[in-house]
């Protein structure tokens, strides 16, 4: 027997969206409640699907299921298909499962030909009303089936009005619209060479065939990739009788939101027009008025309509943005469907429901879109403003800025100095150009992906960025940008979107981040609900301090490197690598000393009563000294013989040699991480005694510390067991030499190495708690460098699908999350009460915070900036795992 791939809207109900779309299964749903909805039926998402498969061609069977339905439409309506007397006219419309609005084809008043326009005419005496009807058909179906576009029309329908002497379409005379119909057949058979078909089931059939072929329409496939909807959904068709907006005063059509769905406010809002059909009011050729005015015009369909839309919010349990149609004076509904909205009206809305008691906080919670609180934290840009496009890039750190271009970190600190505001523009940025980044409202890059330097580091900053722009060249020495043959040089403006990736050329108006009262209200409800501790990623009190105003539960980690940058312990840092000896080092690790121990204390402080975890040194030494090219460059501009400048050139004669010495083919697999603490040992040992020392004036100042010291990159037992020997030592000494004084504290490690992550078991007796940087365990598990594929082949991989998801954004939970899942069970076989949390980037991205819940991770630690969203996705992945649980429990049972 054939598979059943045709339902009638008296077949489904909501609960079907996958096999009858979204349209559809509302449409039954209604039907089912009794709502008045013209009769009609689904053909479904799998029949699309086999269609799209099968070279297009319908699925067997299915034209005998949908004549079946058009007979069941004939008998119930007492109308015929292509019948002169009462004719049947359906419109042929798209629904996915999930809303992709516009982007997809629909035809309307489907079943005209030249014979059962007259019987239209005759029927209801309005010749003007079924020739304008046959019009509209003749122009959807060339255009959606045909192809014929829609300017040879609409050339003859401005010749048309030009010479009856009228503007509007409502005035063209019957007669008008009778030559017209003429006029069109002969567009057909110049632009497709055939005539329109008179055959009804013929229409109907290339009509239905039309509509799933446009979900592969080019502004299809654009939409589903910006909003991830899975190409392989399909889409439904639906077949429904025709209601008439456009037969006279006492029709009209239009659209009705029950909320306000830019600001959330009570109330219908929307529009509609008077004597029209649907395409009319999208077209913007007629200005529709404000639904507030149908109370005046129809106040009985207007009481209807308003009686209706809120039972459909009631029945839905959510803001409802309804189609519908009056046909003398009698209300339609053609569909209703979630309302789109924006980040502050879906706030307001969610927040509201729950107060009205419509909904459960949990079920609000569930509706907050990562996007929206990401539009609500950042500045944002005005849309419409948005006139120049230079180039897109990666979107690497979320918010806008305008400022004046500059090319390096020092011109960026000066001019802003000077109170300019600036956007950095660099190929890439390294540690040294932290001050640059500092100073600047945005970061741009040419090179470099989601984890790079410039990306964290104005992640962890809050500032916007935009990443591996690959399509504009920095000329460094030019100063200036080339970007599709234009040329912009320092000093020109700019303005970033690093939510969006674009990089727009002038100054495009901000619109000011906020914290509604409304998010506020949600954050506490996820705080009640979720049981993964949120944490951040900050390293200086400022961080600290922003990261506590969104609610962070601690600090998982703080990238002591960044401390090493600051102007007044950079070249300090540089004394201590360039030392010749491990007595020159030690004395130049005593001069970082307090100034480390500073830092930390002033953190503390911060995070009073708060866990802190702190990372001694990572990157490789390197980093802190300038690069080889630039050396070279200022040696050769010394000049030969000059005997004064002899000094500078053995100094940078010197420096150079060094950084040669330092480096390495493949630096993150190199000297970084433990290995460099384990190379040299005195670096670690001073961070160790600016920790403990800084906790122990914090103690006395009556500040309640809790220090976590934290070991990267370890990959082998022995590197932690040798390194948290050597903490315990000095805290010993440290905590002794003060007098026997208690101080609680843990030593864990990172996991971002994958032998680290196989080895978890004996890693474990060595550590308080994991934290998995996943980051460098991604790097490494993939074998993708960090700095480079975003740049280079990821696009094209998750181009061509062979990834779904750039795994440095979020989380490969397959295998690198296969690796975590394995450490966390073997470390708790030997450790139970082993602590674990996650501490790359991906602690900010809501799905890899679902995995984390999952496998029963303690934590998650993020940039400070993401610690709402964080927040929000961990009150929303424990109530997706609790309700796991419950039905594996009610299962077993
Ligand atoms: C990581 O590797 O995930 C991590 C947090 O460390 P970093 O990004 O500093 O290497
Ligand atoms: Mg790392």
């Amino acid at each position: 027997m054939n598979q059943k791939q045709v339902y009638g809207f008296t077949e489904g109900n909501a609960g079907m969206k996958t096999l009858l779309g979204g349209k559809g299964a509302n449409l039954a749903e209604m039907t089912r409640v009794g709502l008045p909805v013209p009769k009609g039926f689904t053909i479904t998402t799998d029949a699309c699907k086999a269609y799209l498969h099968h070279e297009r061609n319908l699925p067997q069977g299915i034209m005998t299921q949908i004549t079946e339905a058009m007979a069941d439409l004939e008998a119930r309506t007492g109308q015929g298909f292509g019948e002169r007397e009462n004719p049947l006219l359906v419109s042929v419309r798209s629904g996915s499962v999930t809303s992709m609005p516009g982007m997809m084809d629909t035809i309307l008043n489907l079943g005209l030909n030249d014979e059962s326009v007259e019987g239209l005419a005759k029927l209801t005496g309005n010749p003007r009303f079924a020739y304008d009807c046959y019009r509209r058909l003749m122009q959807m179906f060339g255009n959606v089936v045909l192809g014929i576009e829609h300017i040879h029309f609409d050339r003859l329908l401005q010749q048309l009005k030009t010479e009856e002497g009228v503007m509007d379409d409502q005035e063209v005379s019957a007669d008008g619209w009778i030559r017209l119909t003429g006029l069109y057949n002969s567009c057909y058979i110049k632009h497709a060479n055939r005539p329109f078909p008179q055959n009804v089931h013929e229409q109907l059939q290339l009509a239905i065939e039309a509509v799933f072929g446009s979900w592969n329409n080019p502004r299809a496939i654009v939409y589903r990739k910006i909003n991830q909807i899975p190409d392989d959904q399909g889409t439904a068709v639906n077949v429904q009788c025709m209601v008439f907006g456009n037969k006279g005063n006492d029709c009209g059509t239009g659209v009705v939101f029950t909320r306000n769905p830019s600001t959330g406010e009570t109330g219908l809002y929307g529009e509609y027009l008077i004597n029209a059909q649907g395409e009319d009011v999208v077209a913007g050729i007629r200005t529709p008025q404000p639904i507030q005015t149908l109370h005046e015009e129809m106040p009985d369909v207007y009481e209807q309509l308003s009686r209706v839309a809120n039972g459909l919010e009631l029945h839905y349990k959510d803001m409802q943005d309804i189609e519908f149609t009056v046909e003398n004076g009698k209300l339609y509904l053609l569909q209703t469907r979630g309302g789109k909205r924006n980040a502050q009206a879906a706030l307001k809305i969610a927040v509201d429901l729950v107060t009205e008691g419509l909904l459960r906080k949990e079920d609000a919670l569930n509706r907050i879109e990562a996007a929206h609180l990401d539009q609500l934290l950042h500045r944002g840009i005005d849309e419409a403003a948005v006139k120049d496009l230079l180039a897109t890039g990666l979107p690497a750190s979320p918010g806008a800025a305008a400022g004046q271009i500059v090319f390096d970190a020092d011109t960026a600190e000066e001019w802003a100095r000077s109170g300019k505001q600036v956007i950095l523009v660099r190929p890439e940025t390294t540690p040294e150009d932290i001050h640059g980044v500092l100073a600047a409202e945005g970061i741009l890059t040419s090179r470099g992906g989601m984890t790079s330097h410039a990306a964290v580091v104005a992640r962890g900053m809050g500032k916007p960025c935009v990443c591996g722009c690959e399509s504009i060249r920095i000329q460094l020495e030019e100063k200036r940008i080339l970007v599709d043959g234009r040329s912009l040089t320092e000093g020109e403006w700019l303005t970033l979107d690093g939510g969006s990736g674009r990089v727009i050329a002038g100054i495009v108006p901000l619109r000011e981040a906020e914290i509604t009262p409304e998010l506020e209200r949600m954050l506490e409800w996820a705080d009640e609900v979720r049981t993964l501790k949120v944490l951040a990623n900050a390293d200086s009190p400022q961080d600290a301090r922003t990261a506590r105003e969104f609610g962070a539960e601690g600090i998982g980690l703080c990238r002591t490197e960044h401390m090493f940058l600051s102007p007044a312990k950079l070249p300090i840092v540089q004394k201590m690598i360039l030392a010749e000896s491990k007595e020159e080092r030690v004395q130049a690790l005593a001069q970082l000393l307090p100034m480390q121990q500073q830092d930390f204390e002033e953190i503390f402080e911060q995070m009073d009563g708060l866990p802190v975890t702190i990372r001694l040194l990572d990157p490789p030494l390197h980093e802190f000294l300038p690069n080889s090219a630039e050396l070279q460059k200022q040696l050769a501009q010394l000049g030969e013989g000059q005997a004064d400048a002899e000094p500078e050139r053995r100094r940078l004669t010197v420096l150079l040699q060094k950084v040669n010495s330092l480096h390495e083919a493949n630096p993150m697999l190199g000297q970084r991480g433990c290995r460099l603490g384990i190379v040299y040992p005195e670096i670690y040992d001073m961070q160790t005694e600016a920790i403990f020392k800084a906790a122990l004036k914090c103690v006395d100042a009556g500040i309640k510390v809790l220090p976590e010291i934290m070991i990267p990159l370890v990959g082998h037992d022995s590197e932690l067991k040798l390194l948290r020997e050597r903490v315990e030592a000095l805290a010993r000494e440290i905590l002794g030499e003060e007098k026997g004084r208690r101080l609680d504290y843990k030593i864990g490690t990172m996991i971002e190495v994958p032998r680290a992550a196989l080895t978890a078991h004996r890693i474990a007796p060595y550590a308080d708690f994991f934290s998995f940087g996943t980051n460098d365990l991604t790097q490494m598990t993939l074998g993708y460098s960090r700095d480079d594929a975003e740049g280079k082949f990821l696009t094209h991989y998750i181009d061509q699908k062979l990834l779904s998801h750039n795994p440095f954004q979020v989380l490969d939970t397959e295998g690198v999350g296969r690796l975590i899942e394995m450490a966390v069970s073997a470390g708790r076989s030997v450790k139970p009460s082993l602590k674990t949390g996650i501490c790359g980037e991906h602690g900010g991205d809501k799905e890899s915070i679902f995995f984390c819940q999952r496998v029963g991770l303690n934590y998650v630690s993020c940039s400070p900036y993401r610690i709402p969203l964080a927040r929000i996705a961990a009150a929303q992945a424990w109530i997706q795992w609790n309700g796991e649980q419950s039905r594996e429990t009610a299962k077993a049972g």
